[in-house]
């Protein structure tokens, strides 16, 4: 999901980020990316099927503030023992959001308040995203697990920061690929695939990092065992 609000910072002040972190119900619901400044863009690869992602300019000045509210999936999450059940669960959102956006990759969105109470927005507040938002029922594009650590996340965040839940913000679907949801096999030592010589899966897309600093630092581990 990403959360996007309107900001106004006076020059003398630094772009201020944050970083929150619950748990709900035991599942790990957390900020991840928060760019002050920042911009909502599509991160889609996939006809018909809706992903976003966020980013800031190196000055962090723009009008806007995003992030991603991450909400820890596990593998009993989603059914089937198919080695791609993850993709597919994954998928089959993105497709829902992409839909719920009625297309042209205008993401569904809804104004925090109403997420919460699950009433939909009669209207949105601005949004940096450029293809557009459209006011829709969420609970209908993310599994019932998600959603609902979301409404409990959101009004926690907003007793632990003052303003953050406020009906000016609004959530936008879907951040879905914050990790990977498959993991290529690889030997712990050497680092190596199990099956394959001189294969070494590394990173994000091999599972093995979410985010630059981490598959930087899988990167340099795969790196040094080539030496
Ligand atoms: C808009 C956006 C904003 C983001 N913001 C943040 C952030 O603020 N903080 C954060 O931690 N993370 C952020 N991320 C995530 C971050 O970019 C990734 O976690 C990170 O880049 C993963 O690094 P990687 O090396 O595993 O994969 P990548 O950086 O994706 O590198 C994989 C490389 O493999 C190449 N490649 C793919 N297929 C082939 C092929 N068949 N042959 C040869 N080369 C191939 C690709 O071109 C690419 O260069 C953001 C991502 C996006 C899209």
């Amino acid at each position: 999901m990403h959360r996007n609000t309107i900001v106004s910072s006076p020059a003398h002040l630094p772009a201020s980020s944050y970083s929150l972190v619950e748990q709900v119900n035991g599942r790990g619901v957390f900020s991840f990316c928060m760019c002050p400044g920042g911009i909502i863009a599509t991160a889609s690869t996939q006809q018909n099927a809706l992903v976003v992602n966020g980013w800031s300019p190196s000055k962090r000045n723009n009008r806007f503030a995003n992030s991603g509210i991450v909400v820890a999936v596990n593998e009993t999450d989603f059914a089937g023992t198919h080695s791609l059940s993850g993709l597919y669960f994954q998928h089959k959102i993105e497709q829902k959001a992409f839909a719920a956006g009625g297309g042209k990759f205008v993401a569904p969105a809804m104004r925090m308040t109403d997420f919460v109470h699950n009433t939909l927005s009669t209207s949105l507040p601005l949004c940096s995203y450029i293809p557009g938002i459209k006011s829709a029922l969420l609970c209908e594009v993310l599994p019932d697990f998600v959603y609902k650590s979301l409404q409990q996340a959101f009004v926690l965040f907003g007793k632990k920061m003052k303003g953050y839940y406020t009906e000016d913000a609004v959530v936008v679907a879907i951040e879905s690929r914050t990790s990977s949801p498959v993991r290529i096999p690889r030997n712990a030592d050497s680092l190596c695939h199990t099956q394959i010589a001189n294969l070494f899966p590394c990173a994000e897309g091999a599972g093995y990092a979410g985010g630059i600093v981490s598959a930087a630092m899988d990167g340099i581990n795969v790196a040094l065992k080539l030496r």
